[in-house]
């Protein structure tokens, strides 16, 4: 079954996710949050396990410190999600977040990268149960604490560039392997650049095989819809096969409907948020203010779109009204989603997120009953009958397009025909 997971990293999703769990398989979330949320987060993930069988996994956090300062404020000092997770990992990343800038493999010594490697592991097997644990306190115990650890490991993981990249996640894979006593789900983190060369495809697939690695997590940076040729897409999907192939698992670490259409060549997954996090590049810079535009998924487009250009463009095709039960209740029209356009964030922002993850989810489970052909034609047919009405709508920016979907339909027929 191909698995939908949630990236679980704000305490904004809170509500979104606990009644959403019927659309979810799992969550990942971040062990700085996890860190810094120590008495109710562990709870609410046995809640979601109890309630849902809704297991989750633990991003290593350690990927964040590698380049940039956005996981410093403005006085140079570690924020307090990152700085609990460190007190909480090993005095070894205390001791270089406080004397060095970043923290990049490749930079450290060997066996600085063995320790936190082994710390970062022994964190995610054993801290929510830990905090479970003492919760129940020291009269009782807790009933299969193994139910509630994660579903699998996410070593912590080295962007690759380079062969030598490669070799750094070799060296982190190792140190895993001997710490670890649930099974590895490592991510590769890569650029389009390196799935270019079939030599270095080779490369990354000897990396897993070698360290008898049989699921594992792609990230590949930057995979943004408007942003990336049929070329690049072609090398995606050659990857997943090639690896479904070798005997691995891929899942993806960010992923859209592209992702959801790849299960027809191997991929067993994908991650993505509640409202975007489809894709993403490595972070650098502190962000500013501000929060995040909210949009509205449109399903026949696989996209986030903002609202005013949903209602213009729903009511050029003569669309129905979404039928989720999050839109069903909240509105009788599209004029009735942009009357809620006004309202503040966080009324807006809990119906979107939801609409999201139902939408996400019927499209998942409506791909994998599928045939490849019967999932091309429907994208096929949706774009003849959005391209039109997106270009004409003077709500869209004249920037958006939708290439991308005849460039999914393309790169995977390539593929396959192979
Ligand atoms: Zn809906």
């Amino acid at each position: 079954m191909f698995e939908a997971t949630l990236r679980y990293n704000s305490n904004s999703d809170k509500h979104p996710v606990g009644t959403s769990l019927e659309y979810l398989d799992s969550l990942l979330v971040p062990a700085r949050m996890l860190a810094a949320n120590a008495k109710a987060l562990p709870s609410n993930l046995q809640n979601y396990v109890d309630d849902a069988g809704v297991n989750y996994y633990i991003d290593p956090s350690l990927t964040d410190f590698r380049v940039g300062d956005d996981f410093r404020d403005d006085s140079g000092s570690v924020r307090r999600w990152h700085w609990e997770y460190a007190e909480q990992v090993d005095p070894l990343l205390e001791e270089l977040l406080t004397n060095q800038e970043n923290l990049d493999a490749s930079q450290l010594p060997d066996s600085h990268v063995e320790t936190l490697t082994k710390a970062s592991v022994a964190f995610q097997e054993g801290f929510v149960v830990t905090q479970l644990e003492e919760e129940v306190g020291k009269y009782d115990s807790l009933s299969d604490p193994d139910s509630y650890r994660p579903a699998a490991v996410i070593p912590w993981y080295h962007k690759i560039r380079t062969p030598s990249d490669i070799e750094v996640n070799d060296t982190i894979l190792t140190a895993a392997r001997d710490a670890a006593s649930l099974p590895l789900k490592p991510c590769l983190f890569i650029t389009k650049d390196i799935l270019r060369s079939s030599t270095h495809l080779d490369q990354l697939i000897s990396l897993l095989s070698e360290n008898n690695i049989k699921q594992c997590f792609i990230w590949v940076e930057n995979l943004d819809k408007h942003e990336t040729g049929q070329h690049d897409y072609e090398h995606v999907a050659r990857f997943v096969s090639d690896l479904a192939d070798a005997g691995v698992s891929p899942h993806f670490y960010y992923g859209d409907y592209f992702a959801t259409l790849l299960s027809h060549l191997g991929l067993d997954g994908t991650i993505y948020g509640s409202m975007y996090g489809e894709e993403d590049a490595e972070r650098r810079e502190q962000r500013g203010g501000g929060g995040v535009i909210t949009r509205y998924y449109l399903d026949e487009v696989s996209d986030f779109v903002k609202i005013p250009a949903v209602v213009d463009v729903q009511q050029r095709v003569g669309a129905e009204m979404c039928e989720c039960d999050v839109c069903e209740r909240q509105f009788d029209s599209w004029q009735d989603l942009a009357a809620l356009e006004n309202d503040d964030d966080e009324n807006i922002q809990t119906p979107m997120k939801k609409h999201h993850l139902r939408i996400r989810w019927r499209q998942i489970r409506q791909v994998e009953s599928e045939s490849l052909t019967d999932s091309l034609d429907r994208l096929e047919s949706d774009y003849q009958e959005y391209v039109m009405p997106f270009s004409r709508s003077n709500q869209v920016a004249d920037s958006k397009s939708l290439n991308y979907l005849p460039c999914w339909q393309n790169a995977l027929e390539a593929v396959v025909s192979e």
